[in-house]
């Protein structure tokens, strides 16, 4: 039998968050009080973070005084737990382009260029340059800064996926709403679950997950409805902090 990791939190629960909108606000730096709101928690039980970005983005927002960042959480998912750490050390990863490969991936990629180039909507503006899609996201692809904040708003997002689904059906790719002006691409089953099986081998008496992003479309909302996790529906970090100290602190 394996023995427990977590054998010095008194609770045998583990608590995963996603990272926009639930720890942070979108792009933004941690704040102080839920960096404590998380110390306090891990002295309790496990804790860990499952962001769909890749791995640098979340290390911006969530790592302190250049510290690295899966050094404050017991479980570091990034781009939905492709890219894992547990105490520290990576875990095995998975790659899109692997599972996709290159011929295929091209086409969806010129696809996408094409349509957001004649996408019409009042302000267009580049980000940085190399958010142009170069190298791409592991688990996808990635165009979140081509767009100013703002203009590529929801609709025209939903409308973008829907396009793709519709254009390459035999890819089995799941197309998602992201953060605030971003879209996930992955295969079936890469979303926010893909995750839970770095974790289940410690056998948690319970996962809880919060996410603002738990309607159909949105990208938590297939660990938010899966079985395996109590799912908490929340609309911002203020309100991840009010739950956690309700739930877990008081
Ligand atoms: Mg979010």
């Amino acid at each position: 039998m394996t023995s427990f990791t977590f054998a010095d939190r008194p609770i045998k629960k583990l608590c995963l968050f996603d990272v926009d909108d639930t720890l942070t606000i979108p792009r933004q730096r941690v704040s102080k009080e839920m960096l404590d709101v998380l110390a306090q928690l891990r002295k309790k039980m496990a804790i860990g973070f499952v962001g769909g970005s890749d791995f640098s983005k979340i290390s911006e927002q969530l790592a302190v005084d250049g510290g690295r960042v899966v050094d404050q959480f017991d479980y570091a998912f990034a781009e939905n737990g492709l890219t894992a750490y547990k105490m520290g050390k990576e875990l095995p990863s998975q790659s899109f382009i692997k599972f996709i490969g290159d011929t295929e991936y091209k086409k969806l990629v010129n696809f996408i260029l094409h349509y957001l180039a004649d996408i019409d909507i009042p302000i267009k503006r580049f980000g940085h340059a190399s958010s142009v899609p170069g190298p791409p996201k592991a688990n996808g692809v990635s165009c979140s800064d081509l767009f100013h904040r703002g203009t590529f708003i929801h609709q025209v997002r939903a409308k973008f996926m829907q396009k793709l689904k519709e254009t390459f059906p035999q890819y089995d790719l799941i197309y998602a709403v992201g953060g605030p002006i971003s879209f996930d691409i992955f295969p079936r089953g890469w979303d926010k679950t893909y995750a839970l099986k770095h974790v289940e081998d410690e056998g948690f008496e319970e996962i809880h997950f919060f996410g603002d992003k738990a309607y159909p479309g949105g990208n938590d909302y297939e660990i938010y409805n899966d079985s395996r996790t109590i799912g908490h529906s929340i609309k911002d970090p203020e309100e991840t902090i009010r739950i956690v100290r309700e739930l877990f602190l008081s």
